[in-house]
């Protein structure tokens, strides 16, 4: 199909003629119908309006070839780069540099859940900003640089607000960010310590997210990168470097399971596109592995349509203690339900007391204090093998996305001092 030339009106501020350079990326191709059109910063399709994805021209040079040259590069997501929408020199600029977080082996955890085919915690809490958000900011950031914004922005549930300061401080570039006024103190201070701009919304996530797409259109928003609505189609390839990441750390090997926490469901697709694109590449054995979501059950407009055999995802209010996914609109919701479908993995959600629960098993067994949207992988993870839905004889991974530091409020009621005694 041609591609068809994008007329610049999406409040770039970009001047320059020619091709931008980012680098493997070909052009952007629609979700629903395919058609391609240039890399630029739009997010939905002309004819359709199904969501764009980066497309790209992937490396022929062979997979024990670019296992090399993934093994030479830096211990950060720009190993990946020849997978990645950025220019190859991307190492070489201001950028947070997240990522090669640890995998860690829970074997204590998988005793306790009863796993007996190997269990590992990817535990992305050890990224700049403390959450897996800066692996799909530091993307973004590269993306304004090509398009020319000004301005980094973004509607945020909270741990991306803090990456979109920091990259943004980094990269010497202005940020207003947009969340809802009633976020974790963690949450706000962490996005307002970076010096930019600060914007508490009286509303839900969701309203935050439409009034951003209001902003788009309109002259006050010239200029801004929002790297969740217009650069999201860059933004979303971050979150393949978590996959790429756990199968270089299994020996190039699938695990057989991931359990991947739910917001606008964003990260479980791309950790899914990333899988196919190793299996393609010849950098894995192709064999089946599943792919599990994890949801909070104040906020599960994914996993109660999965339950109820739907296709669409019907809109929620949310009200959970995991604010990090409290997102009762999720944009990529109906494709998790498909690709939960497809690889026979499930959506499950578990309720408050069930996250603060699990927040202490992992914390307990593994010595990994996880915020509440760990919780809610792991807890849900522990329902799943209750339920015999998850094999506990097969490989399993799950992602713990962000630092229990940030959400103390969740744990401070149950947790304390063992004792008190005299100080004699
Ligand atoms: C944003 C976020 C997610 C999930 O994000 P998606 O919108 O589904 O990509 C998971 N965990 C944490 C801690 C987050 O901040
Ligand atoms: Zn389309």
């Amino acid at each position: 199909m041609a591609v068809q030339t994008v007329h610049n009106n999406a409040g770039s501020a970009d001047n320059s003629s020619g091709p931008v350079d980012l680098g493997p990326a070909a052009a952007l191709s629609c979700r629903e119908c395919g058609e391609r059109f240039e890399l630029g910063p739009i997010f939905a399709c002309a004819s359709c309006f199904g969501p764009l994805e980066v497309a790209y021209n992937l490396p022929t040079s062979g997979p024990e070839d670019l296992k090399k040259r993934i093994a030479a590069g830096p211990n950060n997501i720009w190993r990946y780069a020849p997978l990645l929408p950025v220019p190859a020199d991307v190492a070489s600029k201001p950028n947070i540099n997240p990522g090669f977080t640890k995998l860690v082996k829970a074997d204590n955890l998988a005793r306790e859940l009863g796993i007996t085919g190997g269990l590992h915690v990817k535990d992305d809490s050890g990224n700049p900003t403390h959450s897996f958000k800066d692996r799909v900011v530091a993307i973004a950031v590269e993306a304004a640089r090509a398009f020319g914004f000004t301005t980094l922005s973004c509607s945020s549930t909270g741990n991306l607000a803090g990456a979109v300061g920091a990259a943004a401080a980094r990269a010497g570039l202005r940020s207003c960010v947009f969340i809802p006024h009633d976020l974790e103190q963690g949450k706000v201070v962490m996005a307002a310590v970076y010096g930019g701009e600060l914007v508490g919304i009286e509303g839900n996530y969701d309203d935050v997210n439409r009034f951003c797409s209001e902003l788009i259109g309109d002259p006050l928003g010239e200029g801004w990168g929002f790297v969740n609505v217009n650069l999201r189609p860059y933004y979303g390839e971050g979150s393949k470097t978590l996959a790429y990441e756990i199968c270089e750390q299994l020996g190039w090997e699938l695990p057989d399971q991931i359990v991947i926490p739910i917001a606008s469901g964003s990260q479980l697709t791309k950790i899914d596109k990333a899988l196919q694109e190793l299996i393609k590449l010849g950098m894995v054995e192709d064999k089946p592995y599943k792919i599990f979501g994890a949801q909070a059950e104040g906020c599960s407009p994914v996993s109660t349509a999965f339950k109820a055999g739907l296709d669409v995802v019907r809109p929620q209010k949310p009200d959970t203690i995991a604010k990090s996914l409290a997102i009762g609109n999720p944009a990529d919701g109906p494709y998790v339900l498909d690709i939960a479908r497809r690889t026979g993995g499930a959506v499950e959600d578990v309720n408050d007391a069930q996250i603060v629960d699990a927040i202490k098993l992992l914390a307990r067994t593994e010595g990994i204090f996880a915020e509440t949207a760990g919780g809610v992988t792991v807890g849900v993870t522990k329902k799943l093998i209750e339920a015999g839905t998850l094999d506990p004889t097969l490989s399993t991974v799950i992602l713990n996305t962000g630092d229990g530091l940030k959400t103390l409020d969740a744990v401070a009621p149950t947790t304390g001092p063992t004792a008190t005694i005299p100080p004699s």
